[in-house]
């Protein structure tokens, strides 16, 4: 990944009246050093991000990003963003993009200890190359998620529908897929419920219905399942979101992982079930991502 830009904002109140935000953002080396050593993000993860997909310059779905930047600071106890000055610094930041496929990266951090306020920066970087995972596709191994389909509404402080900087559980699982021969993991809650994937939305076909597990507080809302789901609907299509059990996934005929910069990877294998890619399908939905979405 190379790093192409980046700037910092002094976030503002979400209810500032003032429409140019220009003098909040400040344009930074994208690979000098930045942040202060007392930076809550860097030594606790404390704080929430966004990756957002661009395209030939065009940032994909900025109001769902933000929408989920948003849900994911008030879970978090942060700041409410400021929607107008984050959509400024997504528009510098698009700006800044190579053509072809980069990802922008929104990052709003619980600041540095004891100081006064939230830090956040955006910066911009090429993206990592998935062309063979859309096409040749992934296989999947199920991994144990640690607790229960009833964790959300019982323990709300584990944050499991914010975007936080905590990632080291996801990478782990990742690495562990990779350890078994796989290429990606598929979350299941300790009794049975298929939840998501490290880094992405799982989307399943079962008996001619696209089924996503509903996002109830458990998982991410992925942007990128959205998008999906209106473009299946708009062919035609049946989804649903719903509770899938992990014994479902053998009635799956065919099986993606979506997320915002991989787009949509068609899932070969699940532990050791082999699945069909739908090519057709599958280079029409990425088409459909690749192509520019508001
Ligand atoms: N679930 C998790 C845990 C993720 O980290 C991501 C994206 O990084 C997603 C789902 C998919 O979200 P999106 O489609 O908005 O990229």
């Amino acid at each position: 990944m190379a790093w192409r830009y980046a700037l910092t904002i002094e976030p503002v109140a979400s209810d500032d009246a003032r429409t140019d935000f220009g003098d909040t953002f400040s344009v930074i080396d994208p690979v000098a050093p930045a942040l202060s050593v007392g930076e809550l993000s860097t030594q606790r993860g404390d704080g929430v991000f966004e990756s957002i997909g661009v395209i030939d310059g065009h940032a994909q779905e900025v109001s769902a990003h933000l929408d989920r930047l948003a849900r994911s600071a008030q879970l978090c106890d942060l700041p409410v963003p400021h929607e107008g000055q984050w959509r400024q610094a997504i528009a510098a930041a698009a700006a800044a993009c190579d053509p072809g496929e980069s990802v922008i990266k929104l990052i709003l951090s619980r600041g540095v200890e004891h100081g006064p306020a939230p830090t956040a920066w955006v910066t911009v970087a090429s993206a990592t190359d998935f062309a063979d995972a859309r096409t040749r596709g992934i296989r999947v191994v199920t991994l144990d998620r640690g607790f229960d389909s009833a964790a959300a509404a019982r323990a709300p402080w584990l944050l499991l529908g914010a975007k936080t900087l905590s990632y080291a559980v996801n990478m782990a699982a990742i690495r562990e897929a990779k350890r078994r021969g796989a290429d990606d993991a598929l979350f299941v809650s300790s009794d049975g419920v298929v939840l998501e994937a490290p880094t992405a939305s799982v989307i399943l076909r079962i008996d001619g219905v696209f089924v996503t597990p509903a996002p109830t507080g458990l998982i991410l809302h992925g942007t990128t399942q959205l998008s999906a789901f209106q473009w299946l609907a708009s062919r035609g299509f049946d989804t649903e979101y719903r509770d899938v059990a992990a014994a479902e996934l053998q009635r799956a005929d065919a099986a993606w992982l979506v997320s915002s910069v991989r787009l949509a990877a068609p899932i070969t294998a699940i532990d050791a079930m082999p699945l069909t890619n739908d090519v057709e399908l599958t280079a029409a939905l990425n088409a459909y991502l690749l192509s520019p979405r508001d």
